[in-house]
């Protein structure tokens, strides 16, 4: 039966030709017969020329008199319990859909195995806008995907920071101010925003004056909240209505004059800002398209 998980390393071999003569003192082959051969070949021309010799052995024997014999170590016989593994090349981690730097073939211990896709150093993460955490069910507050950087280490991310780490964020085309993987999931018990505006989408606005009723607070990291609007669907550009740093529970927001906003569709957008957790400001915005047309 043939054993496999030899190594052959043909910069090694110089064609001594020792394992031929070891397996044949094994096996008693005839003189014509070799099981064990080291095909020679000459490259280049003078004075680069050079022999290539490529031992081929037939992989029979388990403890095989071949491969004992090299003096040079060109024939090894892989230990047990070595598997190769693919990985990326930036990560060494099996390779992710943001695979940087390609993807090569490594040797590994069967039982330390190549950290998994999911741990790659660029990883997709839905994040929960007012706590930074990975989101989850227990949360259920706003989210987003977003593209992270899988670095924990506090040292790692402030070399990351300098000049130098720049440069490398620069090379590896990411950018220069990643987002970092959160360290955790949050969980039932973490502070969670409420933010609404009693207006809903479509809806028409026809008196000069409204109240504009909502809440806007959180049980924790509370810092303040904003109300602006602007023209159109999508606007380009925000004006101010009101901003306060006081929570507001099912409460007035605003008494909006409509005098100055010509008719025609109108964009709300309420902010609530936080800046508690690990000093990363963190937002959660709504948006309301009403349509104001106050001579209907
Ligand atoms: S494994 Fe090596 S020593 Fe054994 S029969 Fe094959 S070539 Fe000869
Ligand atoms: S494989 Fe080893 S023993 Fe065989 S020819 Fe090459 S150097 Fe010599």
């Amino acid at each position: 039966m043939a054993r496999w998980g030899f190594t052959v390393d043909l910069e090694r071999c110089v064609g001594c030709m020792g394992c031929v003569i070891a397996c044949k003192a094994e096996n008693g082959t005839p003189p014509s017969i070799h099981w064990m051969k080291v095909v020679e070949k000459e490259e280049g021309e003078y004075p680069y020329a050079k022999r290539i010799f490529t031992p081929l052995r037939c992989n029979h024997c388990a403890d095989a008199p071949c491969a004992r014999s090299c003096p040079t170590g060109a024939i090894v016989k892989r230990p047990d319990g070595i598997v190769d593994r693919v990985v990326c090349k930036l990560s060494g981690t099996e390779p992710s859909n943001w695979c940087k730097g390609g993807e090569y073939t490594e040797i590994f211990a069967a039982d330390q195995l190549p950290l998994p896709p999911g741990q790659d150093l660029i990883r997709r993460m839905r994040i929960d806008l007012w706590t930074g955490l990975q989101a989850s069910d227990a949360c259920t507050g706003p989210s987003e995907e977003e593209l992270v950087l899988n670095v924990n280490d506090e040292w790692a991310r402030k070399w990351l920071g300098t000049g130098d780490g720049r440069e490398w964020l620069d090379s590896q085309g990411l950018p220069r101010d990643p987002y970092f993987a959160p360290e955790r999931e949050c969980r039932a018990g973490d502070p969670q925003p409420v933010i609404a505006l009693d207006l809903h989408d479509g809806q028409l606005i026809t008196q000069p004056v409204i109240e504009i009723r909502g809440s806007a607070y959180a049980e924790e990291g509370f810092r303040r909240w904003r109300l602006d609007y602007g023209f159109g669907g999508s606007p380009d550009s925000w004006i101010g209505l009101a901003e306060r740093s006081d929570p507001i529970q099912s409460g007035t927001l605003h008494i909006w004059n409509l005098s100055e906003v010509p008719n025609g569709p109108v964009t709300l957008r309420m902010t609530l800002v936080d800046i508690a957790w690990g000093g990363v400001l963190c937002a959660v915005v709504t948006y309301v398209a009403v349509l104001v047309d106050r001579w209907s």
